[in-house]
Protein backbone atom coordinates (compact mmCIF):
# COMPACT_ATOMS: atom_id res chain seq x y z
CA UNK A 1 0.00 0.00 0.00
CA UNK A 2 1.62 3.30 -0.63
CA UNK A 3 1.19 5.80 2.30
CA UNK A 4 -0.81 8.62 1.97
CA UNK A 5 2.00 10.75 3.52
CA UNK A 6 1.25 13.60 5.54
CA UNK A 7 4.56 13.93 7.81
CA UNK A 8 6.71 16.37 5.38
CA UNK A 9 7.80 18.25 8.76
CA UNK A 10 9.24 14.83 10.03
CA UNK A 11 10.99 14.32 6.59
CA UNK A 12 10.19 14.33 2.91
CA UNK A 13 10.79 12.14 0.16
CA UNK A 14 13.69 13.07 -2.33
CA UNK A 15 12.76 14.71 -5.12
CA UNK A 16 13.50 12.69 -8.32
CA UNK A 17 14.99 15.56 -9.96
CA UNK A 18 17.61 15.19 -6.48
CA UNK A 19 17.91 11.98 -6.75
CA UNK A 20 19.04 11.55 -10.67
CA UNK A 21 21.66 14.50 -10.05
CA UNK A 22 22.97 12.38 -6.76
CA UNK A 23 23.58 9.35 -8.12
CA UNK A 24 26.47 9.50 -10.57
CA UNK A 25 28.32 11.13 -7.56
CA UNK A 26 28.03 7.72 -5.73
CA UNK A 27 29.94 4.87 -8.07
CA UNK A 28 31.17 6.99 -11.26
CA UNK A 29 32.34 10.49 -10.01
CA UNK A 30 33.38 9.30 -6.45
CA UNK A 31 36.30 11.65 -6.24
CA UNK A 32 37.11 13.52 -3.25
CA UNK A 33 36.81 17.02 -4.23
CA UNK A 34 39.93 17.92 -2.50
CA UNK A 35 42.20 15.79 -4.59
CA UNK A 36 44.74 17.05 -7.09
CA UNK A 37 43.87 15.30 -9.98
CA UNK A 38 40.92 16.12 -11.96
CA UNK A 39 38.93 13.04 -11.76
CA UNK A 40 38.65 14.67 -7.77
CA UNK A 41 38.60 18.67 -9.47
CA UNK A 42 35.14 17.72 -11.54
CA UNK A 43 33.63 16.38 -8.38
CA UNK A 44 34.77 19.99 -6.88
CA UNK A 45 33.31 21.94 -9.35
CA UNK A 46 29.88 20.49 -8.63
CA UNK A 47 30.21 20.80 -4.91
CA UNK A 48 30.66 24.58 -5.87
CA UNK A 49 27.76 24.39 -7.87
CA UNK A 50 25.64 23.30 -4.75
CA UNK A 51 27.15 26.16 -2.52
CA UNK A 52 25.99 28.45 -5.02
CA UNK A 53 22.06 26.93 -5.60
CA UNK A 54 22.31 27.25 -1.88
CA UNK A 55 23.33 31.01 -1.85
CA UNK A 56 20.71 31.86 -4.05
CA UNK A 57 18.06 30.27 -2.38
CA UNK A 58 18.84 32.23 0.78
CA UNK A 59 20.19 35.33 -0.98
CA UNK A 60 23.16 35.01 0.79
CA UNK A 61 26.84 34.70 -0.87
CA UNK A 62 28.39 31.46 -1.61
CA UNK A 63 31.33 31.92 0.98
CA UNK A 64 28.77 32.24 4.03
CA UNK A 65 27.21 28.55 3.38
CA UNK A 66 29.22 25.96 5.06
CA UNK A 67 28.07 22.34 4.52
CA UNK A 68 27.49 20.22 7.82
CA UNK A 69 25.44 17.08 8.30
CA UNK A 70 22.18 17.90 9.76
CA UNK A 71 20.22 21.04 10.96
CA UNK A 72 20.95 19.62 14.51
CA UNK A 73 24.70 20.13 13.84
CA UNK A 74 23.79 23.29 12.72
CA UNK A 75 22.22 24.62 15.49
CA UNK A 76 24.35 23.08 17.80
CA UNK A 77 27.51 24.91 15.86
CA UNK A 78 25.86 27.99 16.33
CA UNK A 79 25.56 28.35 19.81
CA UNK A 80 28.60 26.91 20.88
CA UNK A 81 30.59 29.02 18.01
CA UNK A 82 29.04 31.96 20.25
CA UNK A 83 29.78 31.10 23.85
CA UNK A 84 33.28 30.10 21.97
CA UNK A 85 33.68 33.82 20.28
CA UNK A 86 32.13 35.43 23.82
CA UNK A 87 33.45 33.81 26.30
CA UNK A 88 33.35 36.89 28.48
CA UNK A 89 29.23 36.57 27.98
CA UNK A 90 27.52 33.51 29.58
CA UNK A 91 23.81 34.27 28.93
CA UNK A 92 21.67 32.70 25.71
CA UNK A 93 18.40 33.94 24.82
CA UNK A 94 15.84 31.22 23.06
CA UNK A 95 12.16 30.59 23.10
CA UNK A 96 10.37 27.52 24.87
CA UNK A 97 9.22 26.11 21.75
CA UNK A 98 12.53 25.45 19.72
CA UNK A 99 13.35 21.86 18.47
CA UNK A 100 14.93 19.85 20.84
CA UNK A 101 18.28 20.12 18.67
CA UNK A 102 18.54 23.70 20.54
CA UNK A 103 16.57 23.00 23.85
CA UNK A 104 18.47 20.14 24.42
CA UNK A 105 22.03 21.86 23.96
CA UNK A 106 20.36 24.72 26.18
CA UNK A 107 19.35 23.19 28.54
CA UNK A 108 23.20 20.93 28.85
CA UNK A 109 24.35 24.70 28.74
CA UNK A 110 22.81 25.87 31.82
CA UNK A 111 24.52 22.61 34.12
CA UNK A 112 27.65 24.10 32.84
CA UNK A 113 27.08 27.80 34.37
CA UNK A 114 25.21 29.40 31.64
CA UNK A 115 22.57 31.44 31.94
CA UNK A 116 19.30 30.70 29.28
CA UNK A 117 16.43 32.75 28.82
CA UNK A 118 12.92 30.52 27.35
CA UNK A 119 10.65 33.27 25.92
CA UNK A 120 7.25 32.04 26.43
CA UNK A 121 4.53 32.44 23.79
CA UNK A 122 1.31 32.99 23.63
CA UNK A 123 -2.12 30.73 23.40
CA UNK A 124 -1.37 31.12 19.43
CA UNK A 125 2.26 30.48 19.66
CA UNK A 126 3.60 33.95 18.60
CA UNK A 127 6.37 35.67 20.49
CA UNK A 128 5.88 39.04 22.87
CA UNK A 129 8.28 41.23 20.88
CA UNK A 130 8.83 43.53 24.28
CA UNK A 131 9.49 40.97 26.25
CA UNK A 132 12.32 39.67 23.85
CA UNK A 133 13.71 43.17 24.10
CA UNK A 134 13.70 43.25 27.80
CA UNK A 135 15.37 39.34 28.23
CA UNK A 136 18.51 41.27 25.86
CA UNK A 137 21.39 42.14 28.08
CA UNK A 138 25.15 43.04 27.83
CA UNK A 139 25.36 39.63 29.28
CA UNK A 140 23.45 37.62 26.51
CA UNK A 141 26.43 36.03 23.73
CA UNK A 142 23.32 34.75 21.30
CA UNK A 143 19.84 34.67 20.34
CA UNK A 144 18.25 31.65 18.63
CA UNK A 145 15.13 31.69 17.67
CA UNK A 146 13.17 29.39 15.43
CA UNK A 147 12.09 30.81 11.75
CA UNK A 148 8.92 28.74 11.76
CA UNK A 149 7.45 25.91 14.46
CA UNK A 150 8.18 22.30 13.41
CA UNK A 151 4.74 21.22 15.36
CA UNK A 152 2.61 24.24 14.77
CA UNK A 153 4.12 25.96 11.56
CA UNK A 154 4.08 29.28 13.33
CA UNK A 155 6.03 31.83 11.62
CA UNK A 156 8.41 34.23 14.22
CA UNK A 157 8.84 37.56 13.43
CA UNK A 158 12.59 36.81 13.27
CA UNK A 159 13.18 40.06 10.60
CA UNK A 160 11.87 42.59 13.64
CA UNK A 161 13.80 39.77 15.89
CA UNK A 162 17.34 40.02 14.25
CA UNK A 163 16.93 44.00 13.87
CA UNK A 164 16.70 43.89 17.87
CA UNK A 165 19.33 41.92 18.75
CA UNK A 166 21.71 43.80 16.26
CA UNK A 167 21.13 47.27 17.83
CA UNK A 168 22.45 45.34 20.76
CA UNK A 169 25.34 44.31 19.13
CA UNK A 170 23.89 40.83 19.72
CA UNK A 171 24.89 37.27 17.70
CA UNK A 172 21.45 36.40 16.37
CA UNK A 173 20.85 33.13 14.83
CA UNK A 174 17.52 31.26 13.39
CA UNK A 175 16.81 27.84 13.27
CA UNK A 176 15.20 27.85 9.67
CA UNK A 177 15.13 24.13 9.16
CA UNK A 178 11.47 24.34 8.40
CA UNK A 179 11.03 27.66 6.98
CA UNK A 180 13.64 27.07 4.18
CA UNK A 181 11.93 25.91 1.01
CA UNK A 182 8.45 26.99 2.30
CA UNK A 183 8.77 30.30 2.92
CA UNK A 184 10.85 33.11 1.09
CA UNK A 185 14.20 34.00 2.54
CA UNK A 186 16.58 37.00 1.95
CA UNK A 187 19.11 37.27 4.02
CA UNK A 188 20.52 40.26 1.77
CA UNK A 189 17.90 42.06 3.18
CA UNK A 190 17.83 41.07 6.78
CA UNK A 191 20.96 40.65 8.92
CA UNK A 192 21.07 37.69 10.74
CA UNK A 193 24.64 36.36 12.01
CA UNK A 194 23.66 32.61 11.53
CA UNK A 195 20.94 30.51 9.78
CA UNK A 196 20.21 26.35 10.01
CA UNK A 197 18.74 24.43 7.50
CA UNK A 198 18.26 20.69 6.81
CA UNK A 199 18.40 18.80 3.68
CA UNK A 200 15.56 16.65 4.46
CA UNK A 201 13.25 18.60 5.04
CA UNK A 202 13.33 20.14 1.33
CA UNK A 203 13.19 17.45 -0.65
CA UNK A 204 16.92 16.10 -0.45
CA UNK A 205 18.49 13.61 1.47
CA UNK A 206 18.80 13.12 5.37
CA UNK A 207 22.33 13.87 6.70
CA UNK A 208 23.01 17.17 4.82
CA UNK A 209 22.44 20.40 6.55
CA UNK A 210 23.42 24.17 5.92
CA UNK A 211 25.03 26.73 8.73
CA UNK A 212 24.62 30.15 7.05
CA UNK A 213 27.27 32.33 8.63
CA UNK A 214 27.72 36.03 8.07
CA UNK A 215 30.33 37.45 6.15
CA UNK A 216 32.38 38.91 8.61
CA UNK A 217 30.26 37.53 11.59
CA UNK A 218 32.59 35.87 14.50
CA UNK A 219 32.93 32.10 14.29
CA UNK A 220 34.59 29.01 16.00
CA UNK A 221 34.68 25.73 14.50
CA UNK A 222 32.69 22.74 16.03
CA UNK A 223 34.59 20.34 13.56
CA UNK A 224 38.07 20.31 13.47
CA UNK A 225 39.79 18.37 11.24
CA UNK A 226 40.48 18.82 7.46
CA UNK A 227 40.63 22.48 5.48
CA UNK A 228 37.08 21.74 4.15
CA UNK A 229 34.60 24.21 4.24
CA UNK A 230 37.52 26.81 4.82
CA UNK A 231 38.69 25.69 7.79
CA UNK A 232 34.90 25.90 9.41
CA UNK A 233 34.01 22.36 9.47
CA UNK A 234 36.49 19.83 8.59
CA UNK A 235 35.65 16.22 7.33
CA UNK A 236 35.02 15.05 3.53
CA UNK A 237 32.63 16.68 1.78
CA UNK A 238 29.42 14.08 1.69
CA UNK A 239 29.49 15.14 -2.08
CA UNK A 240 26.10 13.17 -3.26
CA UNK A 241 23.91 14.75 -0.79
CA UNK A 242 25.90 18.43 -1.52
CA UNK A 243 24.83 18.41 -5.06
CA UNK A 244 21.22 17.00 -4.12
CA UNK A 245 20.93 19.48 -1.90
CA UNK A 246 22.01 22.23 -4.16
CA UNK A 247 19.42 20.62 -6.82
CA UNK A 248 16.99 20.81 -4.01
CA UNK A 249 17.00 24.18 -3.01
CA UNK A 250 17.07 25.41 -6.72
CA UNK A 251 14.08 23.65 -7.36
CA UNK A 252 12.49 25.42 -3.92
CA UNK A 253 13.96 28.70 -4.99
CA UNK A 254 12.16 28.19 -8.78
CA UNK A 255 8.42 26.38 -7.65
CA UNK A 256 8.10 27.94 -3.80
CA UNK A 257 5.26 30.24 -4.76
CA UNK A 258 3.57 27.85 -7.27
CA UNK A 259 3.30 24.95 -5.09
CA UNK A 260 3.30 26.12 -1.30
CA UNK A 261 -0.36 27.86 -3.38
CA UNK A 262 -0.83 24.46 -4.42
CA UNK A 263 -0.11 22.95 -0.97
CA UNK A 264 -2.01 26.07 1.05
CA UNK A 265 -5.08 24.88 -0.86
CA UNK A 266 -4.91 21.21 0.07
CA UNK A 267 -4.05 21.81 3.33
CA UNK A 268 -7.14 24.60 4.19
CA UNK A 269 -9.17 22.22 2.30
CA UNK A 270 -7.91 19.20 5.25
CA UNK A 271 -8.32 21.73 7.72
CA UNK A 272 -11.60 23.36 7.30
CA UNK A 273 -13.54 20.14 6.43
CA UNK A 274 -11.76 18.56 9.21
CA UNK A 275 -13.46 21.25 11.81
CA UNK A 276 -16.77 21.27 9.87
CA UNK A 277 -17.32 17.85 10.10
CA UNK A 278 -15.88 16.47 13.42
CA UNK A 279 -16.88 18.41 16.65
CA UNK A 280 -14.92 19.38 19.56
CA UNK A 281 -11.79 20.22 16.98
CA UNK A 282 -9.08 23.09 17.14
CA UNK A 283 -6.15 24.31 15.20
CA UNK A 284 -3.43 25.14 17.21
CA UNK A 285 -1.28 27.93 16.70
CA UNK A 286 -1.74 31.40 14.81
CA UNK A 287 -3.55 30.42 11.52
CA UNK A 288 -2.36 33.67 9.82
CA UNK A 289 1.21 33.61 10.31
CA UNK A 290 1.80 30.00 9.15
CA UNK A 291 3.47 27.38 6.97
CA UNK A 292 1.39 27.09 3.85
CA UNK A 293 1.72 23.42 4.68
CA UNK A 294 1.27 23.03 8.03
CA UNK A 295 -2.14 22.17 10.04
CA UNK A 296 -2.20 21.08 13.88
CA UNK A 297 -5.56 19.98 14.95
CA UNK A 298 -6.46 19.17 18.59
CA UNK A 299 -9.65 16.45 18.65
CA UNK A 300 -10.88 17.05 22.15
CA UNK A 301 -10.99 13.86 24.57
CA UNK A 302 -9.14 11.27 22.11
CA UNK A 303 -5.18 10.19 22.51
CA UNK A 304 -3.19 11.46 19.16
CA UNK A 305 -1.72 8.01 19.72
CA UNK A 306 -4.60 6.21 18.80
CA UNK A 307 -5.38 8.55 16.12
CA UNK A 308 -2.04 8.03 14.55
CA UNK A 309 -2.25 4.03 15.10
CA UNK A 310 -5.72 3.67 13.56
CA UNK A 311 -5.02 6.20 10.77
CA UNK A 312 -1.97 4.07 9.92
CA UNK A 313 -4.27 1.11 9.49
CA UNK A 314 -5.63 3.06 6.14
CA UNK A 315 -1.58 4.37 5.75
CA UNK A 316 -2.03 7.54 6.90
CA UNK A 317 1.01 8.88 8.20
CA UNK A 318 1.03 11.65 10.23
CA UNK A 319 2.50 13.04 13.59
CA UNK A 320 1.66 13.78 17.27
CA UNK A 321 4.05 15.97 18.30
CA UNK A 322 6.96 15.99 16.19
CA UNK A 323 8.65 13.53 15.19
CA UNK A 324 11.24 13.59 17.57
CA UNK A 325 8.95 13.67 20.64
CA UNK A 326 5.99 11.02 19.52
CA UNK A 327 6.53 7.76 21.66
CA UNK A 328 6.42 9.60 24.77
CA UNK A 329 2.85 10.05 26.26
CA UNK A 330 3.49 13.66 27.58
CA UNK A 331 1.79 16.50 25.44
CA UNK A 332 4.50 18.18 23.39
CA UNK A 333 6.39 20.95 24.91
CA UNK A 334 4.99 23.37 22.01
CA UNK A 335 1.75 22.89 23.38
CA UNK A 336 2.18 22.68 26.87
CA UNK A 337 4.22 25.92 26.20
CA UNK A 338 0.91 27.24 24.15
CA UNK A 339 -1.19 26.99 27.42
CA UNK A 340 -3.55 24.34 25.47
CA UNK A 341 -5.39 22.54 27.74
CA UNK A 342 -4.60 19.00 28.81
CA UNK A 343 -7.50 17.54 27.24
CA UNK A 344 -6.90 19.29 23.89
CA UNK A 345 -2.66 18.69 24.20
CA UNK A 346 -3.15 14.90 24.27
CA UNK A 347 -5.42 14.76 21.12
CA UNK A 348 -3.44 17.04 18.56
CA UNK A 349 -2.39 15.39 14.99
CA UNK A 350 0.13 16.93 13.06
CA UNK A 351 -0.72 17.34 9.19
CA UNK A 352 2.28 18.81 7.15
CA UNK A 353 1.70 18.40 3.31
CA UNK A 354 4.41 18.41 0.12
CA UNK A 355 3.64 18.83 -3.48
CA UNK A 356 3.42 15.24 -3.98
CA UNK A 357 0.32 15.44 -1.48
CA UNK A 358 -3.40 14.91 -4.07
CA UNK A 359 -6.58 15.97 -3.81
CA UNK A 360 -7.54 12.44 -3.99
CA UNK A 361 -5.36 12.06 -0.84
CA UNK A 362 -7.70 14.87 1.07
CA UNK A 363 -10.95 13.14 0.09
CA UNK A 364 -9.12 9.59 1.62
CA UNK A 365 -8.31 11.43 5.14
CA UNK A 366 -11.77 13.64 5.04
CA UNK A 367 -13.22 10.19 4.46
CA UNK A 368 -11.53 7.92 7.19
CA UNK A 369 -10.89 10.27 9.87
CA UNK A 370 -14.48 10.84 11.04
CA UNK A 371 -14.89 7.41 11.77
CA UNK A 372 -12.22 6.95 13.37
CA UNK A 373 -12.26 10.09 16.15
CA UNK A 374 -16.24 8.36 16.62
CA UNK A 375 -14.96 5.12 17.57
CA UNK A 376 -11.95 6.80 20.13
CA UNK A 377 -14.30 8.94 21.62
CA UNK A 378 -17.08 5.88 22.08
CA UNK A 379 -14.42 4.17 23.89
CA UNK A 380 -13.60 7.49 26.11
CA UNK A 381 -15.04 7.94 29.38
CA UNK A 382 -14.85 11.80 29.60
CA UNK A 383 -16.24 12.09 26.02
CA UNK A 384 -19.10 10.00 26.83
CA UNK A 385 -19.99 12.00 30.64
CA UNK A 386 -18.42 14.97 29.16
CA UNK A 387 -16.61 15.15 32.79
CA UNK A 388 -13.58 17.35 33.09
CA UNK A 389 -9.99 15.61 33.14
CA UNK A 390 -7.79 16.90 35.28
CA UNK A 391 -5.74 19.59 34.11
CA UNK A 392 -1.74 19.32 33.93
CA UNK A 393 -0.53 20.16 37.26
N1 LIG B 1 15.11 22.22 13.88
C1 LIG B 1 13.84 22.03 13.52
C2 LIG B 1 12.86 23.15 13.63
C3 LIG B 1 13.42 20.76 13.07
O1 LIG B 1 12.15 20.57 12.73
C4 LIG B 1 14.38 19.73 12.99
C5 LIG B 1 13.98 18.37 12.58
O2 LIG B 1 12.84 17.97 12.74
C6 LIG B 1 15.71 20.01 13.35
C7 LIG B 1 16.03 21.26 13.80
C8 LIG B 1 16.77 18.96 13.28
O3 LIG B 1 17.16 18.74 11.95
P1 LIG B 1 17.92 17.39 11.55
O4 LIG B 1 16.92 16.32 11.57
O5 LIG B 1 18.46 17.65 10.17
O6 LIG B 1 19.01 17.22 12.54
Amino acid sequence: MKPVYMDNNATTSVAPEVLEAMLPYFHELYGNPSSMHSFGGQVMKQVRRARDQVAALLGASPEEIIFTSCGTESDNTAIRSALLSHPDKRHIVTSRVEHPAIRALCAHLATQGYRVTELPVDAEGKLDLDQYRRALTSDTAIVSLMWANNETGVIFPIEKAAEMARERNILFHTDAVQAVGKIPIDLAKIRIDMLSLSGHKLHAPKGIGVLYLRKGAKYSPFMMGGHQERGRRGGTEATPSIIGLGVAAELAQKKMEVENTVVKGLRDRLENTILATIPNTKVNGDRLHRLPNTSNISFEFVEGEGILLMMDEFGICASSGSACTSGSLQPSHVLRAMGIPFTMAHGSIRFSLSIYNTEEEIDFVIEKLPPIIDTLRSMSPYWKTGAKVCEEA
